[in-house]
Formats: structure tokens, sequence, C-alpha cells
């Protein structure tokens, strides 16, 4: 079967709002390192990783492994009615690993999932369904977590179970905190929650939800410091904060091991998933037991926390930890980073090069203007694609080539990459 019929069969049979990336949609047949071969033999260098989900690389031995003994006892499945000893090993560790006190770890199938029950059990603890979210956020495709998204193309449904409350925080072009000088951000974002808390809410809230990192809004960040201004406030109200690490967790930003820790101050909920799995469906919620077990009734999931998926999270944690994965990350990241910001210092198409450790996005604007440029952003993404390299595209308007290589990208594959980017991005402004 070629490739051609599996898209004509694809397009029969799912949904037409199904996106495929490329012009020429791929199929990938096999992986090895950081390298995806296709089912037309061609061969790519592999910068995005399944949207940041594959963060030690195809087919790691240790991984495979320790899957394989476990399908091996033929115990596929079980159930969380009863003793799971892999699930249970890895929430003792990244109970350790999140920095919340007296944690407890709740698994799930998927980052929606995981922020499905931190809104849950927000709510519910808090006893309100108001809640504060950051424009043009991502936090999933149901509906609560749909609710608290930011921005209507990645929630298309007009029913919001939670009454949300906006966050400047995340805007870029158009926003409030674009124009001020750094020094001036955390202020003025701390400013702005307590205008939105006093003008848009009845002051009982129950939480406040952000990515440390805005991953699917193309990579934006505040400043250093937001989290901890933001977590002052709230808890002046016993609002509670939800870092939001799907993107950012397991040391993808090279600082740190988690996103929420460049801000100095520790979250209430932490949730997590993408790269714990390196993809096997694994994901999470992470908080204070005062917090987590103030909710019955979530406490049953088919396969949330199932022994083939926390099988492998338990050793993509140990080899990531092992290996050092996040100095890797911030080593090889400074490297592809730097030579990104050289290369493209120059040019007036180029908006921002932006994002931290190996979470890397190039901003394309129109010059003059500097209004959003997608087509340009197009027609870089599928020249990188010509040239070898699998990248991301998205953002807020469709205008950022997002960065997300396996952690244990070597400092040659970054420079292989670098040198396809480079090229692409000058042939696609010229
Ligand atoms: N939160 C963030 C920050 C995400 O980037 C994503 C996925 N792109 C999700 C939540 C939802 O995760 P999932 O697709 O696994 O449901």
């Amino acid at each position: 079967m070629t490739a051609d019929d599996l898209l004509a069969r694809h397009r029969a049979v799912l949904p037409s709002w199904m996106t495929l990336y490329y012009a020429e949609p791929i199929e990938l047949v096999s992986g090895q390192g950081r390298r995806v071969t296709d089912a037309r033999g061609r061969t790519y260098l592999d910068f995005f990783g399944g949207v940041l989900t594959n963060s030690l690389g195809y087919d790691i031995a240790e991984v495979r492994e320790a899957v394989q003994r476990q399908l091996a006892t033929g115990i596929v499945h079980t159930s969380t009615l009863y003793l799971i000893r892999q699930q249970v090993e890895l929430a003792e560790k990244v109970a350790r690993l999140s920095g919340i006190p007296d944690a407890r770890v709740f698994f799930t199938n998927s980052g929606s999932e995981a922020n499905e029950a931190a809104l849950l059990v927000a709510t519910n603890h808090r006893r309100s369904h108001q809640i504060l979210a950051v424009r043009n956020s991502y936090h999933g495709r149901t509906y609560a977590t749909m609710g608290a998204t930011g921005n209507r193309t990645w929630s298309p449904t007009s029913i919001n179970p939670l009454q949300v409350a906006w966050l400047h925080s995340g805007d870029r072009l158009r926003g409030l905190l674009a124009r001020l000088p750094e020094a001036d951000r955390v202020d003025a974002a701390a400013e702005d929650l307590r205008e939105v808390l006093a003008t848009q809410t009845s002051g009982d809230v129950a939480c406040l939800i952000a990515e440390p990192i805005q991953g699917v809004g193309g990579f934006v960040h505040g400043p250093d410091g937001l989290f901890a201004a933001w977590k002052k406030i709230l808890d002046e109200h016993g609002i509670l904060l939800i870092s939001d690490e799907v993107q950012t967790g397991w040391g993808r930003t090279g600082e740190h091991f988690w996103g929420y820790q460049a801000h100095g101050v520790t979250p209430d909920l932490l949730t997590f998933a993408k790269g714990i799995g390196n993809g096997f469906a694994l994901a999470g919620v992470v908080g204070r037991a005062e917090v987590l077990d103030s909710v019955s009734g979530i406490s049953f999931s088919t396969f949330g926390g199932n022994p083939i998926s926390t099988a492998a999270g338990n050793a993509v944690l140990d080899y990531l930890l092992a290996h050092d994965l996040q100095a890797n990350a911030a080593r090889v990241g400074r490297i592809l980073g730097d030579g990104l910001r050289a290369a493209v210092a120059e040019l007036d198409r180029v908006g921002e090069v932006r994002g931290k450790g190996l979470m890397l996005g190039v901003e394309f604007v129109h010059p003059g203007t500097g209004a959003p440029d997608a087509a340009l952003t197009t027609r870089i993404f599928e020249a990188c694609r010509e040239g070898g390299l699998l990248t991301g595209k998205g953002g807020l308007y469709g205008n950022v080539l997002r960065m997300g290589p396996p952690l244990t990208l070597t400092e040659e594959e970054a420079r292989e990459g670098l040198a396809i980017l480079v090229d692409a991005i000058r042939s696609g402004v010229a």
C-alpha cells in the first residue's frame, strides 16, 4: 500500500478536523535515536518528538525491555482496585521530584485528563466553579480543559462548565505585557491579577491554571518570578495555583526540572504528561494530600496508572535522571538557541527566537509592520521537511516554528538540524 492510499483512506474514515502536517502528509514507520523514517524510505532528524512527547529518543532499550518484561507477565492491564507495584514506585518518584510537600499523585492517560482532574480537585476543594486562566493558553480538549483554554481556535465550543476570568499575561503581539520593559512586567502582571479578581470575579475563586511556557500558544512565556507574584495574591484569597507542566516538565527547559521553578514558588497542583511516557499514554496530577484527598469519586480510572504505562514511566524517569538529560537540554539547547539567534539576527522577517532549553520557537513576521506571517512560516516548515528535519508549527497566529527535540539530542545533531533550519529560513525569506 502506498502512502497515498493511506491518505485517501484516512480522509474517508477519520473526522475532517483531524489536521495532518505537511502538504504531502507522512507516515512514520520506524525510529532510532533522534531519527525517524517514513513509508517512502526518507529519514528525518526529529526536532518535534511527536509534540514534545519523545523525551529520550526512539527505540530506547531500557524502556523497551521494561515494557517487554511487563508484557511477558501476561498482565497488561489490571485495575486501580488492585495494587500495582509500578504505579506505587512511579508515584513515589514523581511525588519526591514534584517539590510539593506531602504530595499525592493521581495517574491518568493524557494531559487533558490530568488537567480535568486538577480542575475537578480545585473546584471541589474550594467549592467554587470560578477559575482564573491565561489568554492564549492550551490545557486540553475535554469540556473543563477547553473551558480553561484561552483561545477559541483551540476551544471550539461555547459550552463552558466553568466561570473563567482571563489574565493577560500570555499575550505577545497585542498584549499588555509585551509593551512593557522587562523589569516592569511582573508588577504589571500582579496588577492585572488584582484587577481581574476585583472586577471579574466575586472573589470566591477556586484556582488559577497556567503553563510556565505556553506550548500550543507558540512558546510564549512571562517573566521569571511571575508565578511567585501571582501566588502571593492568590494566597491572600486561598486560591490554588495549578502549574500545567505537560510541555515544560521533566527537564525540558534545561534550567529547571519543572517550568514553575523559574518562578521561585511551588504550585498547589502540578499536571504532567507527554515526556514521562516517551510515547506511552501516561499523565497525571500531583498535589498536597490535603487538596487531592479532599475529593472522592475520581479514584477510579480504568487505564490510568496501568502496569504497562507506569513500567514505561519508571524506565523513562530513571533514564532521564541517570543521564542528567536536563543538563543536556540546557547545554544543547544553548547551542541551538544561540546558533539560531546569530543566524537570524539580521533578518527583518524574524520577530523573535524564544523559549528555554530544548523548547525553542522562531516567530515569523511581515517586515515593517511586524504582523504575523503564517504563509512564510508554512513555507519554511515545508522546506525543513524537504531538507530532512521535522519541526512543529503553531502559535496563536500560526507564525511560530516550534522545536522540541528529544532531550538526548547530541551537539552534532543540534548543529546538523540548525544548518537545515537556517537554510530553510534563508531560502524562505529570500
Ligand atoms: N496541556 C498542555 C500545556 C498541552 O500542551 C497539552 C497538549 N498539547 C495538553 C495539556 C493536553 O494534553 P493531551 O493532548 O495529552 O490531552
